[in-house]
């Protein structure tokens, strides 16, 4: 049996999309499970739209959500390079061997031509137009004159005619579409670089890719990736599409206004990259139960292909994503809460200040950028608005900072204890006097539960902030 080899292979045009990353998981999670290997190549020949930095942070987010590749950039390996921009001259070999075959031909029109001939075929009512093959015809001779004169060229393949060019998807199974619809595409361009349908195939086999596994959005350009196959007469690698993401009620895909869409996005949010795993291993695949929770080591174990879904699109659960970060948050042990919240509390804020607090908020954050919103008056003063305060708030804080003053030790229970009997005693409304408590402490009418925000808060703290509010009355 052949290894089991998958790959990803990022374009550096951008950020990288959440959607990638699922994408990603599922190849790297199918190599783990077959004892295979997952392969990270960059795809940069689109000169047009690259952009600079892009495959740095591409590599870096794939790394900050957890996942790795056992050959591409930055780890090598034996099929290298892995970057495409690296391995011109092997397009440009495998060009020749096309050409000698007669699966491929030199064609130097012009831009301008090419634009007319456009216009005149769908003048003509010619839905998707195609290469008229006007340079098929030119003689040896004529090609070699302009090659040698160093006229601008492209490599275009030489598409057959009347053919069946079928594959069968392992998810939507057969595909067949006739050949007399494929143009006659670019292999290479005038600058020189492949197109992305030609190196794409070049990679694949030269790397040994067994399966290809992408978002069905490619499913249009596969039919020119088989012919190419069979021009070079290379055993094919499987392929399987897969759903692509959509906006959750929106049938579209993700979009800047319903939030996040960038892989890094969600982890600058304050999502837990194994919650993102665990909700992106949802997205197209089931295992047929109703388990929710899962480890990577879990996943690879029950991941199978069968069982991606044959749908076109699933939907982005924004709403179930932050159930689930929470859920991962609750599990954090205090000390790890405090260590990944410290990048989303001011700077300089103690570690430790963030480890009394993690108790006290972790089932009620659900990421961890909303920490400031919740926390906020742990770290810096709040500022009160006293429109909020109820109409007994002055006797509400004179008892409160008379028994906090007095207290003999200082502990929960002991706050707590002290607290009621003095609201027994004076006949307030429980519900009111607290509420005055946590504004003035908090400046907010949702906070942690306020006893133990007083606690961690500190005696001197938190008189000094009743105080505050009592004196300009
Ligand atoms: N470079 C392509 C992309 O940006 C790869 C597509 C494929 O997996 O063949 O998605």
């Amino acid at each position: 049996m052949t290894k089991v080899r998958t790959r990803m292979a990022p374009s550096p045009t951008g950020e990288y999309h959440i959607g990638h990353i699922r994408t990603l998981l599922y190849n790297w999670a199918f190599a783990k499970k077959n004892k295979g290997d997952f392969i990270i190549r960059i795809e940069n020949t689109d000169r047009e739209r690259y952009v600079e930095g892009a495959t740095d942070r591409i590599l870096d987010v794939i790394s900050d959500y957890g996942l790795s590749w056992d050959e591409g950039p930055r780890v090598g390996g034996p099929y290298g390079p892995y970057i495409q921009s690296e391995r011109l001259d092997i397009y440009q070999e495998h060009a020749q061997i096309l050409l000698k075959k007669k699966a491929a031909y030199y064609c130097f029109c012009s831009e301008e031509r090419l634009a007319k001939m456009r216009e005149e075929q769908k003048a003509r009512g010619v839905v998707s137009t195609k290469y008229d093959r006007l340079c098929l015809k030119l003689k040896k001779q004529e090609i070699e004159e302009k090659l040698v004169n160093k006229l601008p060229y492209v490599i275009r393949m030489k598409v057959p005619e009347n053919k069946e060019v079928t594959f069968n998807d392992l998810i939507t199974g057969k595909i067949s579409i006739s050949s007399n619809n494929i143009d006659d595409q670019v292999l290479i361009k005038s600058d020189g670089f492949p197109t992305y349908h030609f190196a794409v195939v070049v990679d694949d086999h030269l790397m040994k890719i067994s399966h290809v596994m992408r978002g069905n959005d490619w499913i249009p350009s596969t039919p020119k990736h088989i012919l190419l196959y069979e021009a070079f007469g290379w055993k094919m690698p499987y392929f399987a599409h897969i759903p692509n993401l959509k906006e959750m009620g929106a049938g579209k895909k993700l979009s800047k206004r319903f939030g996040a869409v960038s892989a890094r996005e969600f982890l600058d949010e304050g999502y837990l990259a194994e919650a993102l795993l665990n909700f992106l291993m949802f997205l197209g695949w089931n295992p047929g139960t109703d388990r929710e929770f899962y480890s990577l080591e879990e996943f690879i174990r029950v991941f199978s292909i069968e069982k991606i879904h044959k749908t076109d699109l699933v939907a982005f659960d924004r709403d179930k994503l932050l159930w689930m970060n929470n859920q991962y948050i609750q599990k954090l042990t205090d000390e790890d809460f405090a260590q990944r919240s410290l990048k989303f509390a001011p700077v300089g804020i103690d570690k430790k200040l963030l480890i009394k607090l993690s108790p006290l908020v972790k089932s009620r954050i659900k990421k961890l950028s909303e920490l400031r919103q919740l926390a906020g008056f742990f770290f810096e003063k709040p500022r009160v608005d006293k429109k909020m305060l109820g109409k007994n708030w002055v006797e509400h804080l004179q008892a409160a900072h008379n028994i906090i003053e007095n207290l003999d030790s200082w502990d929960l229970e002991n706050l707590n204890d002290n607290l009621m009997k003095k609201i027994e005693k004076k006949g307030f409304k429980t519900g009111d006097f607290f509420m005055d408590l946590r504004i003035a402490i908090a400046g907010s009418k949702f906070t942690p539960p306020i006893n133990d925000s007083i606690v961690i808060l500190g005696k001197e703290e938190t008189l000094k902030r009743i105080n505050k509010i009592l004196s300009d009355k």
